[in-house]
This record gives C-alpha cells, structure tokens and sequence, in this order.
C-alpha cells in the first residue's frame, strides 16, 4: 500500500535499527519485534485499557549487547589482538533492575561488569554479586564504597577504583584493592557532552597533579591496572573518537615508561546511537568501526609478550532501543481558532485567487505586518475584534497552506525557491493547525527533550495505512508550558513534496530536513489514537522529573 510505504518514509521505520524491530501490521497497527513474534502496539494498550505505559523490551538490550560482542570479536580477530576484551555497563544510563538483570544474565558468557558513579548504584549491583565479573568505580569514595569494593574482590572480582585527587589516594591507601587512574583528556570532544572532555573538565586527573602525587605516593605507580577516560556520549563524529583514542594511547605509553604498569584501558562511553537521520543524532560511525578503532589503537600497545585488555564502558547503545513511551491524545484543539467565518479581511480574498507560489509569499508578508499593526493595541480590544483577529489568523494559515498545495501541484518547479527563499511563507506551511493533549509528561518520559535538546521519534500506534492528515503540537499533561512537542524533524528522502491530507501541511520536502513545528498525524476522530516515542532507554529513566506530582507511568515488559 502506498501510504504505508510513506509513513515508513515519513516515521523513519527503515531508519538505523527500527528496520529490524519496527513494522506496519495490514491493518496499519505499529508492529514491535520481540525475539521472533511481532507484537501488535495498538492491541496490546488498548486491550490493557492503560493511556500512558512505557513498553519495555529487554530482548533489545541482548540484541545490542550481541551486536557489541560480535563487533569486538571481528576486530579482534581481524587485527590479531592478543588483550582481552572486557564489558562493563555503567549503571548511570538506566539502572532499572530489568536493564540490570538482563544484563546481568545475557552478559555471562564474556563476563559483562559493570560500572558504577555512586554509592547508591554501587549498591544497587550488590544484588549481582553471585559470579565474578569485572567491576570499575568512580565517583565519590567513602569507607561505605571501599568495604562494598572488598566486598566484590573477596568474591573473585576484577575491582578497579579510580582515583581522582589526594583524597581518594588517602582513602585507598590501606586498602588492596587496584586502582583506575581518571585521566581527563584534552582533545577537544564534541555534541552536548563535550564538555566530559578538556583540561576544565569535571572528572579526571590533570598530568602535573598525578606526577605532585606519586611524589608523595610512590605506590600509587605499583596499584594502578586501569586507564580510565570518558569523552563524553553520543560522539557521533568518527574524528573525533578517533583523536581520543590517540590521545588515550599516548598516555597509556607514557605512564608506562614512567614505570605504571596499567594493564587495561577503559575507554569510558561515547558509541553514538542512531536516534535520527538529522545532523547531530547521526553517527558517523558504526558500532563495527568503532570496535576496529579501539582494537586498532589498542593493538599498536602490544609489546612482544603483552597487550593490554580493553574495557568497553558504553552504556547508551546497549539500552537505548529497549523503552518505548506510548502515551493516548485525550482530546484536540484547534492550534489557533476555528475558521469559520472569513469575511471582513480582504487579504483572505487575495490569498484565495493568489495565482502563483510568488504572490502567495506576497500576501504572506503583508499578512505578518497587517498582523503586528493589528496586536498593537489589542489589549484594547473587544469581544468583537479579538474574534476577528482570531479568524484572520486561523482562516490565513488554512488558505494559505490550501492554496499553496494547489499551486504546487499544478507547477512543482516552484518547490525549490519556496523552500530556500519564501521563510514566511515556508513558516506558515510548517505550522501547525491542531493541538493534541496526550497522556504524558515530558518532564517525567523524556527529561533530556528539556535538558539537553534531545529528540525522540513519534509514530503513531494506528492509522499507519493512511497518510498522514495534520500537523499538530502535542502538549503533556503538566501545567508547564515546556511540557510540549512542537518539532518533528522531516526525512529528505521523499521523491516530491509531501502535504497532510487534512490541513494541507508542508511535511518533507525532497533534499532537506524541514524542521517541522508539529508532529505530522491523523485525525484521531473519536476512535482511540496513539503515540509512541522511541528509543527512550538510555538516561531517560533516571533523569525523570515529577513535575505537578505525575507518579510513574504504566509498565508494560515484553519478554
Ligand atoms: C556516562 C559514562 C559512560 C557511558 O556513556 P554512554 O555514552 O552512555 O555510552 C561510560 N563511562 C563513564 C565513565 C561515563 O561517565
């Protein structure tokens, strides 16, 4: 079916790893890859009646933690690397006991460890105890973190406790517990993390403190068995990774021959996943080239008889996929008013016999300053005239988006000035007619939309065999004006220009990612209607706010 083929195009269900767990039943449900069933999304809430629920899929986790391991081995394979490969998963992107006990299991044959930046998550893996593994902590020490630390290594575990200043050295100075060396790196890091790296950076040892302190503590050369750096998340520039790297190997050769005799080299995380096709969600680089670039640097490290062990840290690869946020609209609005009367404003009549792409950006200039004069002194204003000014604007977005589909059907040639040139116009086109209240918060499901800019794919749980038919901001269910999601980035891979069928909207444009100002969706009419945002697995739960007292959301596992 064609629209099906659309909104695989328009949802970005081929794109990075939604290919292999998203698709689109015959009746246009959303359909989630669990193992080897699908699992009709639709169905599935609304059977369980829930309006808000995050779908869990651990299989996810397996699925990535495999794709890791798989990558490694090749690289090691391929490089004749003599180290070993270690996997630690750092507590701090989810520490859902789910994630943590899936993990846990799927992680038996290689070993998987974890890592941890907090008393708390330190012991939130006690309960991991039972088979030796490998363990590294940062963060904070205190005595309580030193005797969990004994704790883990009198069981048969690889401990490794980074030091980062004097303090920490004072604590661990009677302890036998091996010692990680924080080391903050200097090349320059990039995306919203950059800051993880750099002489400023928060964590970490700088050169002239560690040589001050092995001064004073000559042993610290004798105890320290891990490189421990970190150089931010999500890197998704290959050149950048690939500059860290470098710089961790020189510093590993250093500290060597100034007589340390480190034996593993954590590389902290940073392994981007694929959220988006725009820009900065885009990795540069697969999870296979990144194993290559790490086995390869760490390769030059060999000396005849030794290599040094490798410990991937990643974190936000592993379990981004696995927590899908799905949440009901509860009931519509028109984004600006209802046209339903569009007299009294001549400037309708020029929109309506507009003849070509170029009046209609015209008219639309004019609109914006008739529109500035118009608020001016609107806090004057009567019943009367705010219901005039409120049908100018609701009946110009609607006849300009109507008549601009027209034109553009009847001359595609137009397309390409509009969408470089025309800004007010393309801004009228790119705007929304409705709005959505949905069952969520994102303050509670997905904090770093606020905190950091993070964008989360919406798909709608039905209707996938339609187009889609409006373009609508979707607001949350707190009294925050923040709570809304009023962008939708638009795929460039479209053959012409797509409009919703409904409010005529300009959705995706061949050759560039609008940004669009609503989400594109159906009309949910009075039929149940949801909304899923993918890959909320990484960070998102533990970040989560309660904002106006939300309490958590419904979970749904999917074993
Ligand atoms: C945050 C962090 C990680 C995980 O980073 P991801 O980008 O989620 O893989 C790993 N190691 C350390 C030390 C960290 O601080």
């Amino acid at each position: 079916m064609e629209a099906t083929g659309l909104n695989r195009v328009i949802y970005g269900l081929d794109y990075g790893y939604h290919r292999l767990f998203l698709d689109i039943s015959n009746d246009g449900h959303l359909l989630l890859r669990v193992r080897d069933r699908w699992v009709d999304l639709y169905r599935l809430v609304s059977e369980k009646g829930v309006s808000s629920a995050y779908i869990r899929v651990p299989w996810l986790i397996e699925y990535f933690m495999d794709l890791v391991v798989d990558s490694f081995r090749e690289a090691v394979e391929k490089h004749g690397f003599n180290g070993r490969v270690y996997y630690a998963y750092p507590l701090k992107a989810s520490s859902e006991k789910l994630v943590l006990e899936t993990i846990y299991k799927h992680g038996r044959s290689v070993g998987w460890g974890f890592n941890t930046g907090s008393l708390e998550e330190l012991r939130a893996v006690k309960g991991f105890i039972g088979e030796p593994r490998i363990l590294v902590i940062d963060g904070v020490k205190n005595r309580e973190v030193l005797m969990i630390a004994e704790e883990f290594r009198s069981k048969g575990w690889r401990v490794y406790v980074d030091v980062e200043d004097e303090r920490d050295l004072e604590l661990l100075k009677d302890t036998g517990l091996s010692l990680g060396l924080r080391v903050k790196l200097l090349g320059s890091s990039s995306g919203k993390w950059g800051s993880a790296a750099g002489i400023g950076s928060k964590f970490g040892l700088n050169i002239t403190v560690l040589e001050g302190l092995t001064g004073k503590y000559p042993w610290v050369r004798e105890r320290v068995k891990l490189l421990h750096v970190h150089g931010g998340s999500q890197l998704t520039d290959p050149g950048v990774m690939r500059r860290l790297l470098v710089e961790t190997a020189n510093i590993y050769r250093q500290l060597n021959s100034l007589g340390f005799k480190i034996e593993l080299i954590d590389h902290g995380g940073g392994v981007p996943y694929p959220y988006v096709w725009r820009g900065h969600g885009n990795p540069g680089y697969s999870i296979r080239e990144y194993a290559d670039m790490v086995v390869s640097s760490v390769r030059e490290l060999c000396s005849k008889d030794s290599c040094p062990g490798i410990v991937f840290e990643g974190g936000r690869f592993i379990v981004a996929a696995h927590r899908i946020v799905v949440s009901k609209v509860i009931s519509t609005r028109p984004y600006t008013a209802y046209c339903t009367d569009n007299k009294g404003f001549p400037v309708l009549d020029e929109i309506r016999s507009a003849r070509s792409i170029d009046e209609l950006r015209g008219i639309a200039r004019k609109l914006v300053e008739l529109r500035t004069r118009l608020y001016l002194n609107v806090h004057n204003y009567g019943l009367e005239q705010r219901r005039m000014i409120e049908e100018l604007e609701a009946c110009s977005r609607e006849l300009i988006a109507e008549k601009a589909r027209e034109l553009l059907n009847n001359n595609p040639d137009e397309l390409g000035d509009l969408v470089k040139y025309m800004n007010y116009l393309l801004e009228y086109l790119i705007s929304p007619s409705s709005r959505f209240l949905v069952d969520m918060s994102v303050f509670r499901d997905l904090p770093d939309k606020l905190i950091v800019g993070d964008y989360f794919q919406p798909v709608p749980l039905q209707d996938l065999d339609k187009p889609p038919e409006i373009l609508a901001v979707l607001s949350d269910k707190t009294c925050d004006t923040m709570g809304e999601i009023s962008e939708y980035i638009a795929p460039s891979s479209v053959s012409g220009p797509v409009f919703t069928s409904k409010d005529n909207r300009l959705i995706a444009v061949p050759g560039k990612e609008l940004l669009l100002k609503g989400v594109p969706l159906h009309d949910p009419g009075r039929e149940e209607y949801y909304i899923a945002f993918l890959d909320t697995g990484a960070y998102q739960d533990m970040l989560s706010m309660k904002h106006n007292l939300l309490e958590r959301s419904t979970d749904i596992i999917l074993m």
